[in-house]
């Protein structure tokens, strides 16, 4: 058929395009041209139109505002310390319940911010550009412990917790162990009825925040020979006689962030710890390690743009061959690529987030945001390093410890084996 033969619509369509389009579907898009100008939706105002992902309300600008100035005063000059020393210092976790970054979505009912989840998402990206080890602290409490709380919690139980979780109470969620990680449902920790209490033994492994946690959210089997349908969740006291903490973990990465295992030796709780229903901590583990995927999506994008930060300053300073490095074109290429992987990043978390507060479908998003934002963090921090050149590899320099810090993302709440790389 000759281009002659054509309508104008049919005409603009590409040859190659026009001679696989079936001609049904040719046939409506010419009625749907024909009846766009009474089918369309009016054209939206600066009022009507949906608002760019990135554009925050006042309230999430002033937020934001108010935990970057914490993190530059306050967190910022301990950073270094706290990665040699493997310890978070007192003062950040004080400073983190002082300043309301914790137990944000806790209801005012308990005295709680009863902010949203995208407040969350600010706090660990911002906490994040400084240090993720703070970052990953609030995560956990906000995106795990608090939320399961929120929303399994009998009343006796979120007056006890909800009303600390916002203040001086610092929760762990404990499902890995030393034979299950990613396969987390063959866990052999149990908990066996005991007349009216249940008695658990066993081991967690790499449980966050253990070091300054006042409780354990615990995954246990009740029944094992029912398989993960066993799995009940507790909430389990660091005083409960029988529990104790293991040596923190030395780790490659957000070394200030407490990695530790967590041991039950016969630690009895009432038939009223338990969490939910019995028989579903195998679904509310994974109802909330969805949730968390964005947590940990807007860690590795605060991570990766702090990288950036780092990084640009030195590169506008130092001088080769008679020019600044940042004035060679080969280099601005690398920047713009690790700018824009970023952003993309960004929008990829900020849209999971804002899905979730809607109460709309995320499972897929979070996990896309969370992969992305990991890969882009792996991938931008290293670039930066080589872009600083010997100083990059040095602890003078910040970046050697985003670099560090990166490689978790692609570890904890998902492995990324469950995505192509
Ligand atoms: C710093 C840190 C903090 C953590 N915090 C917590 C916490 O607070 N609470 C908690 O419960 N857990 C926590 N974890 C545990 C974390 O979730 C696990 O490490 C993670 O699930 C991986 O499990 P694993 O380490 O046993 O690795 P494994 O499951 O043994 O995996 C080893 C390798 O095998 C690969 N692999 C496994 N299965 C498959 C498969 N089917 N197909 C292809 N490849 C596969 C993996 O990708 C990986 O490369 C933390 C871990 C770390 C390192």
């Amino acid at each position: 058929m000759s281009i002659a033969h054509l309508s104008p619509s049919e005409a603009m369509i590409p040859r190659r395009l026009f001679s696989i389009v079936p001609k049904s579907l040719l046939q409506s898009s010419r009625n749907f041209t024909a009846g766009a100008s009474s089918t369309l939706p009016p054209r939206p105002d600066s009022e009507t139109a949906p608002p760019p992902l990135t554009q925050l309300s006042e309230d999430e600008t002033a937020f934001k505002e108010t935990v970057k100035k914490f993190s530059i005063d306050v967190i910022k000059p301990l950073v270094r310390k706290m990665d040699a020393e493997s310890k978070m210092d007192k003062s950040i976790i004080d400073g983190c319940f002082e300043n309301g970054f914790m137990g944000l979505e806790v209801p005012s009912k308990y005295d709680g911010p009863e902010a949203s989840f995208f407040n969350t998402v600010l706090v660990v990206e911002e906490l994040a550009t400084v240090d993720p080890s703070v970052s990953v602290f609030c995560d956990v409490q906000n995106t795990l412990v608090a939320p399961l709380i929120i929303q399994l919690g009998s009343e006796e139980q979120k007056q006890k917790y909800l009303t600390r979780v916002h203040k001086d109470w610092v929760g762990s969620f404990c499902l890995s162990e030393a034979s299950s990680g990613s396969d987390a449902f063959a866990l052999k920790t149990t908990a066996k009825a005991d007349g009216n209490d249940f008695l658990i033994n066993g081991s967690k492994l790499w449980i966050t925040n253990a070091a300054s946690a006042s409780f354990f959210l615990v995954m246990a089997n009740c029944e094992p020979e029912k398989g993960y349908r066993g799995i009940t969740c507790f909430l389990v006291d660091r005083d409960a006689p029988g529990l104790s903490v293991g040596k923190t973990e030395d780790k490659l990465g957000i070394r200030a962030s407490s990695t530790c295992p967590v041991h039950f030796d016969n630690v009895r709780v009432p038939k009223s710890a338990i969490l939910g229903e019995y028989g579903k901590g195998y679904k509310y583990s994974i109802e909330c390690l969805n949730a968390g995927r964005i947590g940990i999506g807007a860690q590795m994008l605060g991570l990766a743009q702090g990288c950036l930060d780092n990084t640009v300053p030195y590169l506008q300073e130092r001088k080769q061959f008679g020019s600044r490095i940042i004035d060679f074109q080969s280099v601005q290429h690398q920047i713009s690529t690790i700018a824009t992987d970023i952003e993309a990043a960004r929008l990829l978390v900020y849209n999971a987030a804002r899905l979730k507060e809607s109460n709309l479908p995320y499972i897929k998003q979070a996990a896309m945001a969370k992969w992305y934002a990991s890969v882009v963090a792996t991938t931008s921090t290293s670039k930066c390093v080589e872009l600083l050149g010997g100083v990059g590899f040095t602890k003078e320099f910040p970046v050697e410890k985003y670099y560090r810090d990166a490689k978790i993302g692609t570890i904890y709440e998902g492995r990324n084996f469950k995505h192509p790389t």
